[in-house]
């Protein structure tokens, strides 16, 4: 049995300690903030509660794996007779584009995203479905080789190493696939949202599109950070130890290999630790990634309205899809969810380009003028929520096709040291994330 030691709470630790937990080790998770989650977490307000970060999730059978494999089924935690379960979405989000035309992307179905874009334009089903097809080898590859089993830097099979370092962008993909911007809009949504220049992501990342067809996307009745408190209970039944309000200030390593993390009150052994964190934060690992940079955050507004789901008026419009881009520069996602008064609704804004003013006057022009409805609202700036998660949830900026050999995990070149959470391989998001925590599990092994 290892004495490990996790470093950082969010969905990235929180997974990893679980897992490694449930391998027989004996495992203490420790976290700067006051209490676990990282983004994923909720704002609260006059009645209003919102997901702090986030609130979709995609291939959610990471999730179901993470809680199958270290106790209790997800199912069975959320109680599905009362209806409290992960629901998938029959449209993944609404596209308003700035010529003022509409896309409803569908979940799960090849058909039915043909269909919807055939609707939006002749010819753009088929456009679509060239670009989307081809990623069905890359996920096959990917899957098996890369996001499922563990690997080592520096060995990985022949036919992974040809899909990541290749030189092709998103940007380039989307010239050649589309002659209509929409489209193109569509499928480089995913990565504009985390804040990155698609010239900058390599093509195979648009894999993501992909997984979205297949898979779809869900959300949890109440918020998903409503899974923060079952991933708590799950850390309490493992016998995971958790040291709150304690940021790791760094790692110890002594005959080259880390044995303890220091904190202000002192060290903690450790035989195994695993960094959940941005590795920056940490002055051993961060010149291992001083090629990287985070991802910076959209500009975030939290709303309580007036007025609920059912109500019809067209300035309301309150009964809006559970992600609806609002595309332009500045570009608008509301994110309705979350739990509000009877007769309210909670909606979630995230801004990303020339943000020079109000976003809801942005949304005003686009049609959803909710201004006089607004009874509660916060709003947090990037550098805020940075701060509040001592780091970006989003992980690392994709700067060309390197990022990826630059980012740390599963393994380090610190003996002893692994990586998880969004800044380690293979990247952010709750899926991606989920399944970093799989692979240090994987190289660590049981007890
Ligand atoms: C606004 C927003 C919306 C999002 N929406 C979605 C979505 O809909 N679907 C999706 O899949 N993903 C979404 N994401 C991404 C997702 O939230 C993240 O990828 C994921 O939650 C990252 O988890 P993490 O554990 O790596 O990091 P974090 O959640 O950032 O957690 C890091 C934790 O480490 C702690 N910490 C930091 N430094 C130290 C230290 N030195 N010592 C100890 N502890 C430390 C922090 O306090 C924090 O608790 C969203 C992110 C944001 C910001």
């Amino acid at each position: 049995m290892a004495r490990v030691v996790v470093v950082g709470g969010g969905y990235g630790g929180m997974a990893s300690a679980a897992r490694l937990a449930k391998l027989g080790h004996d495992v203490t998770l420790v976290e700067a903030g006051t209490r676990l989650g990282g983004a994923l977490t909720a704002v609260e307000s006059q009645g209003f509660t919102w997901d702090a970060g986030p609130s979709m999730l995609h291939v959610p059978a990471v999730v179901r794996d993470l809680f199958r494999k270290t106790g209790r089924a997800l199912e069975a935690e959320l109680g599905v007779e009362t209806g409290q379960e992960l629901t998938p979405l029959e449209i993944v989000r609404e596209h308003r584009f700035v010529d003022r035309s509409v896309l409803r992307l569908p979940a799960g179905s090849r058909r039915a995203q043909t269909a919807a874009f055939d609707e939006l334009g002749k010819g753009l089903g088929q456009a679509w479905d060239d670009f989307v097809t081809p990623y069905a080898d890359v996920w096959d590859v990917l899957r098996r080789h890369y996001f499922e089993e563990p690997w080592t830097p520096g060995h990985l099979p022949r036919e992974v190493a040809a899909i990541l370092d290749s030189r092709d962008t998103l940007h380039k993909a989307l010239r050649r696939a589309f002659r209509d911007d929409r489209p193109a809009a569509v499928a480089g949504h995913l990565f504009v949202a985390e804040g990155h220049d698609l010239r900058n992501v390599p093509a195979w990342a648009g894999v993501a599109t992909h997984l979205e067809q297949l898979f779809g996307a869900w959300t949890l009745p109440g918020g998903m950070h409503r899974l923060r408190a079952l991933l708590e209970a799950r850390l309490a039944t493992r016998e995971v130890t958790v040291i709150l309000d304690s940021p790791v200030l760094d790692l110890v390593v002594r005959d080259g290999r880390a044995v303890a993390v220091r904190t202000a009150l002192g060290e903690v052994a450790a035989d195994v630790v695993v960094c959940a964190v941005d590795p920056r934060r940490l002055p051993t690992l961060a010149p291992l990634v001083e090629r990287t940079m985070p991802t910076l955050p959209p500009v975030i507004t939290h709303l309580g309205l007036e007025g609920d789901a059912t109500d019809a008026t067209e300035a309301g419009g309150l009964a809006l899809t559970d992600e609806t881009v609002v595309h332009g520069d500045p570009t608008v996602v509301v994110r309705p969810g979350g739990t509000a008064p009877p007769g309210h609704t909670a909606w979630t804004l995230h801004g990303r380009g020339r943000l020079s003013e109000d976003m809801l006057k942005v949304l005003a022009r686009a049609g959803l003028d909710v201004r006089d409805r607004v009874v509660a609202r916060v709003d947090r700036t990037p550098l805020e929520t940075v701060q509040a998660w001592g780091g970006s949830p989003y992980g690392v900026l994709w700067q060309g096709r390197g990022t990826v050999r630059q980012r740390l995990g599963p393994t380090t070149p610190v003996p002893g040291v692994y990586a998880a959470g969004a800044h380690a391989t293979p990247g952010s998001g709750l899926a991606y994330v989920g399944l970093g925590a799989a692979l240090v599990a994987g190289v660590v092994g049981p007890a």
